[in-house]
């Protein structure tokens, strides 16, 4: 997935992100930490899938797949399949959980949904949201804003990401913006082999 990782490094979010930053109040910034998260996940194990995702709608597809379907950005994408993962693999969430565990210095997902943690088998990305932000204001910390951008071939995220923001920001209190951008085919997201994320997440401690 290197060809993945190179193309994120080169989008330069962190400029993007220390010029909003020096917009807060600089009395405040002391209070002010900001955070990274990064998720991939890969596409269950369809034959011909990464060729045509109209197969998944055919009903031996959908068995194959146990009538599972993709979870992205709290949103569901029925004509797509799954992302496999011991949860339910929604790997926008994944990313702006840990940009928000990370700029609270509260650790990151995989305490929350590690392999071994046998209570959060198929747990949507959703609610991990949600305990996040109860997590949040157990420690007097308040989320600024984040921004989410997805990395995928398909689906169209611009045709839903109003949705998505405006679910992401009641669930977590708070402005989350979501963008996204296509590897134009290249390496094995571009091929539908996989989705990954990455998110920004400014916090307060109040
Ligand atoms: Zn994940």
């Amino acid at each position: 997935m290197n060809e993945e990782l190179d193309i994120i490094k080169n989008f330069n979010l962190l400029n993007s992100f220390n010029a909003a930053i020096n917009n807060v109040d600089a009395n405040n910034n002391k209070n002010l930490r900001v955070g990274l998260g990064y998720d991939i996940h890969k596409f269950s194990d369809l034959s011909d899938l990464s060729s045509d995702f109209s197969i998944l709608n055919s009903k031996s597809s959908l068995n194959s797949v146990n009538s599972r379907c993709l979870w992205l950005l709290g949103l569901k994408w029925s004509n797509y399949p799954p992302l496999e993962a011991h949860s339910d693999g929604d790997c926008a969430i994944h990313a702006l959980v840990d940009a928000i565990l990370s700029a609270s210095n509260l650790g990151d997902i995989g305490s929350f949904l590690g392999v071994d943690k046998s209570n959060c088998e198929n747990i949507s990305g959703k609610t991990v949201l949600q305990r996040i932000n109860k997590l949040l204001k157990k420690n007097n910390i308040e989320l600024v804003n984040a921004g989410v951008f997805v990395l995928c071939q398909k689906p169209n995220i611009s045709k839903r990401r109003k949705t998505a923001e405006k679910l992401l920001s009641e669930i977590i209190n708070a402005p989350i913006s979501v963008s996204a951008s296509t590897t134009d085919g290249v390496g094995e997201i571009g091929q539908f082999k996989a989705i990954a994320s990455l998110a920004l997440a400014l916090v307060k401690f109040l």
